[in-house]
């Protein structure tokens, strides 16, 4: 049997795709992913959300935006996808998951963007070691010890302040003197008397005890190359995110950091019946309220599309 419409991803922009296109009775059917509720499901209070005066927690948020969204019609799939492919003759799409492989009409790209790492040796077996991308997640496990986050964007402010619960010392190591965060949490986060930011550093070694955990890193300084040793016993990785859009190969334009082009305001790729919303698509905002609005353009794109007088190409069955 074809869906009508497929949504990839369930961070605020693919729920609320899910959200809107269940009310337009599309009936759609949404793959989680691995990570189901995206990104804001590792993070802690959501203050900037509109609706919500006191804020939110982040995977509150996500678990009211799934329930709304099931409410609506919307049905749920906990399968990764790992291919979408489109047959060039009648324009359908068979989208390939770890559990099979489903034919749609349209599609919605909604698959965010995965936590950057420093690319050290040895680092891919330090992850889970005392080495993480997500504090909400870890932080509770290194109480009263040295821990350091790297970045200085708004998630390692709000990584750094939120571990000072548990830690004992949140150094900030940035590559800069300046951090890139909103003023605000700037202000919050260097005020804060358990960070201690470390300024034009970035780490260039990871070193282990005898346990193969996080014992201590090597830091570089930035302007004048000098080498010095810092104990921590993890490592918070924020240093932003690369979109995850391999699944859909050539059918979609990348802009230089990968991030998905879509035409205008709009929310169409270069594929026919193919959308994007979200932060695989955004270098821009990548702002949970503004992912739900890409949701709901996308939704609504796509209804738009598969309206009959705009099909493209007229649909045939796929042998
Ligand atoms: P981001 O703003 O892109 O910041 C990434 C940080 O990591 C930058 O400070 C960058 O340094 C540093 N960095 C990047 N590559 C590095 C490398 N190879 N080595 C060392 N440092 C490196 O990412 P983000 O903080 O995840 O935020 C993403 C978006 O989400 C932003 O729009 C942000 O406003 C938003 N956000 C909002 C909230 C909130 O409002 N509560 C919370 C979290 C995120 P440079 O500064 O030198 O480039």
């Amino acid at each position: 049997m074809n869906e009508k419409l497929i949504i990839i991803g369930t961070g605020p922009a693919g729920y609320t795709a899910a959200i809107y296109a269940a009310r337009a009775d599309l009936h759609p059917l949404v793959f989680t992913g691995g990570q189901i509720g995206g990104q804001l499901t590792t993070t802690t209070e959501v203050e900037n959300f509109p609706g919500f005066p006191e804020g939110i927690m982040g995977p509150e948020l996500m678990f009211n935006m799934s329930q709304q969204a099931e409410k609506h019609g919307a049905r749920f799939a906990y399968e990764e996808v790992l291919s979408v492919t489109q047959e060039a003759c009648s324009g359908l799409f068979t989208v390939t998951t770890s559990g099979g492989a489903y034919q749609a009409e349209a599609v919605i790209m909604a698959t965010g963007a995965r936590a950057r790492y420093l690319g050290l040796e040895g680092e891919a077996e330090l992850v889970g070691h005392g080495l993480t991308a997500c504090a909400t997640c870890d932080g509770a496990f290194y109480r009263d010890v040295p821990v350091c986050v790297v970045g200085g964007g708004d998630s390692a402010c709000e990584e750094a302040n939120f571990l000072t619960r548990f830690a004992s010392k949140v150094y900030l190591i940035h590559r800069r003197d300046q951090l890139r965060a909103s003023k605000a949490m700037q202000q919050r986060t260097l005020e804060n008397p358990k960070v201690e930011p470390v300024w034009n550093s970035t780490i260039s070694a990871y070193h282990t005890d005898e346990k193969g955990e996080m014992s201590s890193i090597t830091l570089r300084n930035t302007v004048d190359g000098t080498e010095s040793e810092l104990e921590v016993k993890c490592v918070f990785m924020a240093i932003g995110h690369t979109p995850v859009s391999n699944f859909a190969g050539d059918l979609v334009e990348r802009d230089e950091a990968g991030f998905v082009v879509t035409m205008g305001a709009g929310t169409a790729t270069k594929t026919p019946g193919l959308f994007a919303a979200g932060d695989v698509a955004d270098p821009t905002y990548r702002q949970a309220i503004s992912a739900a609005g890409m949701g709901c353009r996308a939704a609504m794109d796509a209804e738009r599309y598969l309206l009959p007088a705009n099909k493209f190409p007229i649909l045939t069955p796929v042998p």
